[in-house]
């Protein structure tokens, strides 16, 4: 089912949560709404729900408006970050709970109810485990019995806010991988809430950028993470670093010295890198600054580096640098960005606040 998101605002005693955000999501695609706390994700999600409605724009699934439809109309499936099952039912009753509640004119007879619970059992790989109750179940089986009991009403749209959020690393890590899977073979479009980047990027085939309650960039995880929109996105996704530099005549300058060309627009500007896209140089033309710290990650050193300023709190950043490169704590390094983008000054100070 496709669903088209068309400037949307939603005020909460005049609190703009949301502000025209407008979004095109396709049928069977699976999207993450990523964004800081309170950037507006779990606001969009309801309101695609219909647990709450707009302030003003609408909200279409094909090309039927369904601003004003109630939950049941939409027939979404919902699956919420604190999985609250019904305690006093086994895992099977939970999962057909939704059916059976139906009125009676649309509710499947008993046989068929029980067979649908059977195969969502499997989809879910809690076969054998019917008869239990949720609190004899590990959080990741939850979380699954949770997934099965909203796809038992064969929803149009799944919507998931946090799915693995109360969960350690490892399940976490699990459970994406799965949820991957069930969506390749569901072809259900999906829509999940999360504020842990690894899993937007890794999970979905497109990714919603939020920052207060505004859409920055909606892309591929190569598209926001390689090509930024915006100095929100750089700075929010991956790590970055930035220096104010000046464009002129096509060279970029820090503090009156050039380290690199440029096309586009003259003027003040914020320079963002990443710490792996520099290079490490011997010339006296490049960036240099004192290492204050070197932290060891799994197959690399992150070097961070204090460059003067002129009688002012110096620049802070962090550099990439190989295991054996001959560097040490208090040292000098020098280093040029090989990859980079400006973003007018005003832009950056504004969204990076
Ligand atoms: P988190 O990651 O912390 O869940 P979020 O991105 O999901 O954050 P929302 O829950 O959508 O953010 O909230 C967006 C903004 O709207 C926040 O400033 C929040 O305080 C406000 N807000 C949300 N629901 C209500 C409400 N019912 N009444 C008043 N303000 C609300």
């Amino acid at each position: 089912m496709e669903v088209t998101i068309q400037n949307i605002r939603k005020e909460f005693e005049r609190f703009p949560a949301l502000n025209d955000v407008s979004l095109k999501i396709a049928s069977g695609e699976l999207i993450a709404l990523l964004g800081p706390s309170g950037s507006g994700k779990t606001t969009l999600l309801r309101l695609i729900a219909g647990l709450d409605f707009p302030t003003a724009g609408s909200i279409f699934f094909g090309d039927q408006d369904a601003s004003h439809h109630s939950v049941q109309e939409r027939n979404v499936g919902f699956v919420f970050q604190h999985y609250a099952l019904f305690r006093h039912m086994t895992v099977a009753q939970n999962i057909g709970f939704g059916l059976k509640v139906r009125p009676a004119a649309n509710r499947p007879p008993k046989a068929e109810i029980r067979r649908r619970v059977s195969e969502l059992l499997e989809m879910v790989q809690l076969g054998g485990l019917e008869k239990r109750y949720p609190n004899q179940l590990s959080g990741g089986q939850r979380q699954r019995v949770a997934l099965a009991r909203a796809m038992a009403i064969e929803p149009r749209i799944l919507l998931l806010d946090e799915p693995f959020g109360a969960l350690d690393a490892k399940v976490r890590k699990e459970l994406r991988r799965w949820l991957r899977e069930f969506h390749n073979c569901t072809g259900h479009t999906t829509v999940f809430v999360t504020h842990d980047q690894e899993e937007a990027l890794e999970l979905a085939d497109r990714v919603v950028v939020m920052s207060q309650g505004k859409i920055e960039q909606v892309g591929s995880a190569d598209d926001v993470y390689d090509r930024p929109g915006s100095p929100f996105v750089f700075s929010f996704i991956g790590e970055s670093s930035q220096l104010p530099v000046e464009v002129r005549d096509g060279t970029v300058l820090f503090q009156g010295q050039p380290i690199g060309s440029a096309q586009g627009a003259a003027g003040a500007g914020q320079l963002f890198f990443r710490p792996q896209d520099v290079e490490l140089v011997e010339s006296q033309d490049a960036l240099s600054g004192k290492i204050t710290a070197l932290r060891r990650l799994a197959g690399t050193r992150i070097a961070e580096i204090d460059i003067a300023n002129d009688g002012h709190a110096p620049y802070h950043v962090e550099v990439e640098v190989p295991l054996h490169a001959p560097v040490e704590l208090g040292s000098t390094l020098r280093f040029r960005p090989t990859r980079w983008k400006i973003f007018p000054i005003d832009d950056a100070v504004r969204s990076v606040r």
